[in-house]
């Protein structure tokens, strides 16, 4: 046995035990490796006549055993010697395909994505294996060996057997309680479901051999007899049918009703199909990255299809925004606008963040910092090779690339809404309806240009018009001396119409902003103005509305009603601050406004909100 040097087992330790959070990504790792050693083995063949391979040939196996608890991902690609597995398996972080990489020169180009660059993705097997078998048979070799360990001592290098070039992994998986979740990595689904979620968009196929069931077909002029007896409702000729699908399932099907004696035989029997088990190589990964596709080469149903089925919505999405930048910092992104809010949005429950992939391999499901707060209800992916990847691969190492990632991706979203909204207001205003929460409060948090940006996304409705409108629209709707932008601010929008200050403000002319969400006003407060007219809500007391003319009348009529006046702020005692006579001539007897900057509404919201 050849020992791991001591620091090799230290570090062996350390990286089965802390570098990885989640142990099952190591099929993600010798996923990527297969689908490197198969890069590896095209790439050869292009720069040697000799070794040419048809793309198509080259692929990558998994197979399981769940009672000799084995998982085996196997390749057809390049191989390793026995210099190879000693070099590249028996020395941790020893990255073949990095060496491979800066001697080929091969960068991220198109004819090979090699992903490995550490040397340590190997390793992580052993946080599920108690024994990690590799056969590998090296291309233009006709030796096979095969390198074994159980990951704490050392390995073996044995002579082995293998048909062709390629690389069998062979893991022992450890035995656990149910918590440990191995027994799942044992069966179809576990498998399946770790290709689906890391290695969809690896660029090889990923086979597995699958058993399924099927009916069994009859033979067609049985089937026929069949048909014509269900048709004539005759009961009596039933056994030509349930015998030869008999026949045919023969031992085959465990499942299939035992045949029935002659007589029993009824219509139904003669109609249900019987089943039989077979097998079948299935592909399991989807290989092209659809945000890789030239978006006029994309449908809109594959589109819908893709976020669907990736972001488990029963919706498409109201919209898809397709990113592919080249340059110093390449990536390309896919983003969706969903159609409504998934019921936690509003929650603390609620995770934003895009999938980042690197090379096609998944490295973050949500990955937060690539999504400001007041875009947090858009889904969908981000790739880049040029990330720079920390050691598990699972957090980022430095965040300035993924900085200015994010801040292309806001502005994207941002300029992407402003088209919805200029292009197709019906599918906006269905947009504002499920997420203008989210931009409310992002003018709430945000200051600047950024908020300026943001309100421009707002949409109100107003008194004067049916439809919502942007603030632009109002501004520009602003008949000749009005100053301000008047808001209300309550439960209903009916309620609002009807408020006399509301319409002592519309007789005037002038529209007014019904508000009726509770963010509403902390966000116009925020905003203070737009387009250098300032918000003013229509209960302030000092809304300067009234003529000269009618401000000398409302003070006469207070002279003379000096003793009405105190009496009725006597019997409101410390309910109002003043009572006074309103210069704006209103048909109600009587009205109530605010004075100071929280109105009344705020008021009533901030008394309801818990300490
Ligand atoms: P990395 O992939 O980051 O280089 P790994 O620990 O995953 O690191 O793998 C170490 C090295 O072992 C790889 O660089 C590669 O040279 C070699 N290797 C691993 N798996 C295979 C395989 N299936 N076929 C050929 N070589 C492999
Ligand atoms: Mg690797």
């Amino acid at each position: 046995m050849r020992k791991f040097k001591t620091e090799s087992r230290k570090l062996l330790d350390l990286m089965i035990n802390s570098i990885y959070t989640n142990r099952e990504i190591f099929l993600r790792e010798l996923i990527s490796n297969a689908s490197d050693a198969v890069d590896k083995r095209y790439f050869t063949g292009l720069t040697n006549e000799a070794a040419q391979v048809d793309r198509g040939e080259l692929a990558i196996t998994l197979a399981f055993d769940p009672q000799a608890r084995t998982i085996t991902v196997s390749d057809n690609g390049i191989g390793m010697s026995r210099d190879d597995l000693e070099r590249n398996l028996g020395t941790i972080a020893h990255s073949g395909s990095a060496e491979f990489k800066a001697a080929k020169e091969v960068a991220a180009s198109d004819e090979a994505q090699i992903i490995g660059q550490f040397g340590v993705g190997f390793y992580s097997s052993f946080m599920v294996a108690s024994h990690v078998r590799v056969v590998s048979r090296a291309f233009g070799s006709d030796e096979a060996w095969a390198w074994e360990s159980d990951g704490v001592e050392g390995y073996t290098i044995e002579p082995a057997e293998r048909a062709a070039c390629g690389t069998d992994v062979i893991l022992t998986v450890k035995e656990g309680d149910a918590e440990d979740g191995f027994d799942g990595f044992l069966t179809e689904w576990g498998l399946r479901d770790l290709v689906r979620r890391y290695s969809n968009y690896v660029r090889y196929p990923v086979r597995m051999e699958v058993t399924r069931t099927r009916p069994v077909e009859q033979p067609a002029d049985e089937a026929d007899k069949a048909a014509d007896k269900a048709a004539d409702g005759a009961s009596g000729e039933a056994s030509s049918a349930a015998t030869s699908a008999d026949e045919v399932a023969g031992g085959d099907a465990p499942e299939a009703p035992a045949p029935s004696d002659a007589a029993d035989a009824s219509d139904e029997d003669a109609a249900t199909p019987r089943y039989e088990t077979y097998t079948e190589v299935e592909t399991l990964n989807s290989m092209v990255p659809i945000w890789k596709r030239r978006r006029s080469e994309v449908t809109t149903e594959e589109l819908d299809a893709f976020y669907q089925s990736d972001f488990h919505d029963y919706e498409a999405p109201l919209k898809s925004i397709g990113v592919h930048a080249e340059g110093s910092l390449s990536y390309d992104a896919l983003l969706f606008v969903p159609s409504h809010a998934p019921f936690d949005m509003y929650s603390r429950d609620y995770e934003k963040g895009l999938a980042l992939y690197s090379s096609n391999v998944l490295i973050m499901d949500k990955c937060p910092d690539l999504l400001p707060d007041h875009f947090m209800f858009v889904r969908g992916v981000v790739d880049s090779a040029d990330l720079a990847l920390n050691i598990s691969r699972e957090t980022l190492q430095r965040n300035s690339q993924l900085r200015a990632i994010a801040s292309k991706v806001e502005k994207k979203i941002g300029a992407e809404l402003a088209a919805m909204r200029d292009g197709d207001r019906e599918a906006y205003e269905r947009f504002f309806q499920a997420f203008g929460r989210c931009l409310k409060f992002g003018i709430y948090t945000s200051y600047g240009a950024k908020a300026a940006d943001l309100a421009d996304l707002m949409l109100f409705h107003a008194a004067a018009a049916d439809r919502m409108q942007t603030l632009r629209e109002y501004a520009d709707a602003m008949p000749e001396g009005q100053e301000a932008i008047y808001y209300a601010f309550g439960e209903s929008r009916e309620h609002l119409a009807r408020l006399p200050l509301v319409r002592a403000v519309r007789e005037k002319g002038y529209d007014v902003l019904l508000c009726t969400e509770d963010i509403d006003e902390f966000c116009l407060k925020a905003l203070g103005s737009y387009a250098e007219h300032p918000f003013v809500n229509v209960a302030d007391a000092d809304l300067d509305l009234a003529t000269q003319e009618e401000r000398d009348r409302a003070a006469e009529t207070e002279r003379e009603n000096a003793e009405l006046l105190s009496a009725i702020r006597a019997a409101l005692g410390d309910e109002v601050e003043k009572v006074t006579v309103s210069a704006r001539v209103l048909d109600v007897p009587a009205a109530l406004s605010t004075t100071g900057s929280v109105s009344l509404e705020m008021e009533r919201l901030l008394a309801r909100m818990p300490e």
